[in-house]
């Protein structure tokens, strides 16, 4: 059954995108099977739509009359600071538009939605979030690696590997000793330093660890090492952003599973 004939099967009824309200919604990973449908409809329904690097600009395909506003990094520049885009927001909500503010993953997960959403609700406009697919578990799934596994890990930490300097580095020792899989967004430059500070916390060098670049899109790569020669790995084989790098024994499941089946889709 075609996409279209399911559709129409679906009792979906999506809530009614008003004039002058901005949501901010998330686009997930990158590939299109992993954008909701409440985002979709959002897609086709917005006036003017905000969104970042990376969003898959396929998925503005689905918009039937709005206007454009990319406002991501393009070689490694950006092209708009964060004051322009909340002055951007405002402006167009201002000016009774639908305003979708489309990021990549999930908006409230190491994207700068909790700021946009404080931003809207101190000048009186009306906003709601629209989470997405976070890059964690897409990647996750995508490598065959499981978030949580019973017998091996009860929690499962994200953390940012790119923190503002005024804020200060995550406390990785801390994190190392919780004994929990520790997943890092935005960890690639810091790759060496961090796997250092995680080791000398107390992780063990041989636990299992893994970079995966690009995740659900056309240029994935997975990289599966350990938390002493990840670093090495990733920049020998020339792993580059938008990657994850994950540390823990979960890990270990890809090669379990990869042994018994392929991992993916089969054609
Ligand atoms: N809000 C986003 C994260 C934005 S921060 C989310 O929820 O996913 C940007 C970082 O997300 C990148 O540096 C990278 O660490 C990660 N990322 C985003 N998309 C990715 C992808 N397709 N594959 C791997 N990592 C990705």
């Amino acid at each position: 059954m075609s996409l279209e004939q399911i559709l129409k099967h679906l009792p979906f009824s999506p809530d009614c995108f008003e004039p002058g309200h901005v949501w901010l919604a998330g686009a997930g990973p990158g590939n299109l099977g992993s954008l909701t449908l409440d985002v979709v409809d959002a897609i086709a329904n917005a006036d003017a739509i905000v969104y970042d690097a990376l969003v898959n600009a396929d998925a503005l395909n689905a918009a039937i009359d709005a206007e454009l506003h990319f406002v991501g990094k393009r070689g490694g520049k950006v092209s708009a600071t964060q004051g322009s885009i909340n002055d951007l927001l405002i402006s167009l909500a201002r000016q009774k538009k639908r305003v979708l503010r489309l990021k990549g993953g999930d908006p409230y997960v190491f994207g700068r939605g909790g700021e946009e959403a404080m931003l809207l609700a101190q000048a009186g406009i009306p906003f709601r979030v629209l989470p997405g697919i976070t890059a964690a578990f897409a990647a996750l799934a995508s490598a065959g690696i499981p978030a949580t596994m019973r017998g091996t890990n009860r929690a499962i930490i994200l953390a940012t590997g790119h923190a503002p300097k005024s804020e200060g580095d995550v406390d990785w020792g801390a994190l190392a000793r919780t004994g929990q899989p520790v997943i890092v967004y935005m960890g690639l430059t810091n790759i060496a330093k961090i796997s250092d500070a995680l080791i000398s916390g107390g992780m063990p060098p041989q636990t299992p660890a893994s970079v995966i670049q690009s995740a659900t899109t056309p240029d994935e790569r997975i990289l599966v090492a350990t938390a002493a020669t990840i670093a090495g790995q990733a920049v020998a084989e020339g792993f580059s952003s938008p990657a994850l790098v994950i540390y823990g024994k979960i890990v270990s499941f890809r090669d379990e599973l990869q042994s018994i089946i392929p991992i993916g889709v089969t054609q």
